[in-house]
């Protein structure tokens, strides 16, 4: 029996890649070229749309079509494509600042639409290119290095955020659970409508040693202690839930997507089945 590995998607040549030892970008990118094979992805119909940070370098290693954006807009661009190309299998690739902080309005709109599209979401708690400075899901109280003596605000909780805006498929994996992380990006693929996998990452390079886990190792540890299954996360009490998170499919629903609602409007506003045109 064979197991996909997903190397067709890469160009030839490639590797190594330009990643710090440790970090959790290669793990999330070899889960996602598996599933593209899983299920049969065609390069020439699939679009990674990418915005600025480590993440978004991902793009530079793949043999589908690409478009490298600003940083914060991945989701415009990827709008305008799918809503251009319905045909066209969209996926997002974005950190935790694309997304959710510089790209927050993107992001939140992008849900509400419910656009036909494939948000994965790295989320390593910091800017990890630029420097390890603070970002909408660095915890409370963490060190980064605009953050010295521990960061004031609160986190976003990115699933929450998306399921709230109105996302069609909501799952978060890390990459310790690295296959139970291929398989949500499995399904959020094959879903319609805005499906967002969040996946946290060790970036141990910034946010990692300014937080007591002075090696990659560590941050897997972490990872493996603060990330529980949604259904045993739902039996914890408030107090209990404090630095954990749920991990696994946290909404699954099939409310139509933008491209469909447009077309029936479109139909409707052309007289078609009603005698028109
Ligand atoms: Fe990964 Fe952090 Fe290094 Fe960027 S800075 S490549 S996120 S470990």
């Amino acid at each position: 029996m064979s197991h996909a590995t997903g190397a067709g998607y890469l160009k030839d040549g490639i590797l190594p890649h330009m990643w710090c030892s440790g970090c959790g970008n290669g793990v999330v990118l070899g889960a996602l070229l598996r599933a593209f094979e899983e299920l049969g992805y065609k390069k020439n119909e699939t679009v990674v749309v990418t915005g600025i940070g480590c993440w978004g370098k991902a793009d530079d290693y793949l043999v589908t079509n690409a478009l490298h954006g600003t940083h914060g807009r991945a989701l415009a661009y990827a709008t305008g494509v799918k809503a251009f190309n319905p045909r066209l299998k969209v996926v997002v690739l974005m950190g935790d600042g694309d997304s959710v902080t510089i790209g927050g309005n993107h992001f939140i709109h992008a849900a509400r639409r419910n656009i036909d599209l494939t948000a994965v979401v790295l989320n390593n708690l910091n800017y990890g290119m630029t420097g390890g400075q603070v970002s909408g899901t660095t915890p409370a109280d963490s060190r980064t290095s605009t953050t010295a003596f521990g960061n004031p605000e609160r986190s976003f909780d990115i699933c929450a955020l998306a399921g709230a805006a109105g996302a069609n498929y909501v799952a978060r994996g890390t990459v310790y659970h690295g296959w139970e992380l291929q398989n949500c990006l499995k399904e959020a693929l094959t879903r319609k409508g805005f499906s967002l996998v969040e996946a946290v990452s060790p970036c141990p390079t910034q946010y990692g040693r300014n937080n007591g886990m002075k090696n990659p190792l560590d941050m897997l540890r972490w990872l493996k202690e603060k990330g529980i299954p949604q259904d045993k996360y739902d039996q914890l009490e408030d107090a209990e839930k404090n630095g954990y998170f749920a991990i696994g499919r946290l909404i699954d629903k099939n409310a139509p997507d933008f491209n469909t609602r447009y077309e029936e409007i479109r139909a409707r506003a052309l007289g078609v089945g009603e005698g028109g045109q």
